[in-house]
């Protein structure tokens, strides 16, 4: 078991965790609740240990996309508020309800069913409404002409029977993008997002306890969209340009150890498709850390891992469970020696941009044969393989 741990590993620092949650916490001041976003396994972090911080650091609320991840949370001992982002089906309100977990409500069919479901079992459901202002996804269209009967969507499900309305949100499309015309089309969701919860409220004679919409750009950047709470997601994780603006600290590195090494002659292709071929002399080391961990194959050949001697270049196709490096200038790199594939001193965004993709996608693929190994004072607290053993 240590040797499978010690093959290719994720360190996950809880205090770097800690630390951000605590610069958000500042930045947005005391009187705006936390919500961290901890969907898809906390963003490849390992949504248990992340969220078992947040509630011990006195965080509001969790976010996670399904009931599936809702109960492994629920499983764990985390009994703080959890909001389902994303669909769940009918036939498991009453789980939903037994586990005091909220579900965002994204239509009139979908308020229609919850209702009859909680009522069915005798119980309340906890919704907190989706509003479509121009992500086009989830949520009540009240754009343009559909202001009206969205506003009165949303009226007729927050005054259903077996629903509590606690709270209504949207989600921003560009929040994170820079420019003007971003900015102007944040600044008309935010218009519409408020004129329906006034629209609403006013006819409801009530108010939703927690408005919210603020991502991780509109997070840093529009401090008039917070609202009762926020909601980032990578912007705790430490990635980004956002985290950087308010010195956050990545949270995860990946790291790997030389398996072997050895010497080719000048000539000499590498890996599948031989699109690498040596033009000296070479010395290649092989990493057991391969497409199957994580490693997107579209970086092969044009991504650098960092040894103790420096930056060394990935060479060839990424296989499935391994991928070579060029060792040719580094004698001190051996068997055994340790690679950082991202972490402190090979930022994630550089590979994210070297894929043509973002950090979000990285980390997330971070595969489930990678164990996570988790910091706190530099000390290892806590292992996890999700492996079926
Ligand atoms: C994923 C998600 C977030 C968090 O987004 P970040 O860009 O990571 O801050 C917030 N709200 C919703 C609805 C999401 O799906």
């Amino acid at each position: 078991m240590e040797s499978t741990l010690k093959r290719t590993w994720a360190e996950i620092n809880l205090d770097a965790l800690k630390y951000n949650y605590e610069k958000i916490r500042a930045h947005i001041g005391p009187g705006v609740k936390f919500l961290g976003v901890v969907k898809a396994d906390a963003y490849g972090h390992g949504s248990v240990q992340v969220a078992r911080k947040l509630q011990e650091s006195g965080a509001d609320y969790l976010a996670v996309s399904s009931i599936d991840e809702a109960m492994e949370l629920r499983s764990n001992g985390i009994t703080m508020p959890i909001l389902i982002l994303g669909h769940t089906p009918k036939d498991q309100v009453d789980k939903l309800i037994k586990n005091n977990i909220t579900q965002a409500v994204t239509c009139e069919a979908k308020a229609l069913e919850y209702s009859e479901e909680a009522v069915r079992c005798g119980g309340t459901l906890k919704i907190h409404i989706k509003v479509d202002t121009g992500m086009s996804r989830l949520g009540y269209i009240c754009e343009g002409d559909y202001f009206g009967h969205g506003v009165e969507g949303i009226l007729n499900a927050v005054n259903l029977p077996g629903l509590d309305a606690e709270g209504i949100f949207t989600h921003f499309a560009v929040a994170d993008e820079p420019g003007d015309e971003n900015k102007k089309y944040t600044d008309h969701q935010f218009k519409l997002f408020t004129d329906v919860i006034k629209s609403v409220e006013d006819k409801w004679q009530k108010k939703f306890k927690l408005k919210h919409c603020a991502n991780t750009g509109a997070t840093v950047l529009r401090p008039e969209t917070h609202l009762d709470m926020v909601r980032p997601g990578l912007l705790l994780y430490g990635y980004g340009e956002f985290a950087r603006m308010l010195g956050l600290k990545p949270v995860m590195s990946v790291k790997t150890t030389v398996s072997t090494v050895k010497i080719y002659p000048a000539g000499t292709k590498i890996s599948y498709g031989g699109i690498f071929v040596t033009e000296k002399k070479t010395r290649v080391g092989v990493l057991p850390y391969g497409y199957a961990d994580g490693f997107l194959r579209a970086l092969s050949n044009r991504y650098e891992v960092y040894t103790e001697e420096g930056f060394a270049k990935q060479l060839g196709k990424i296989c499935m469970d391994m991928c070579m490096i060029d060792l040719t200038d580094k004698m001190s790199v051996d068997v055994g020696s340790e690679i950082e594939i991202f972490g402190e001193n090979n930022p994630v965004e550089k590979m994210a941009e070297t894929a043509g993709t973002i950090p979000y996608e990285i980390v997330c693929a971070v595969s489930k044969r990678v164990p996570r190994f988790y910091k706190e004072n530099g000390e290892t607290v806590f292992k996890e393989l999700l492996l079926r053993m």
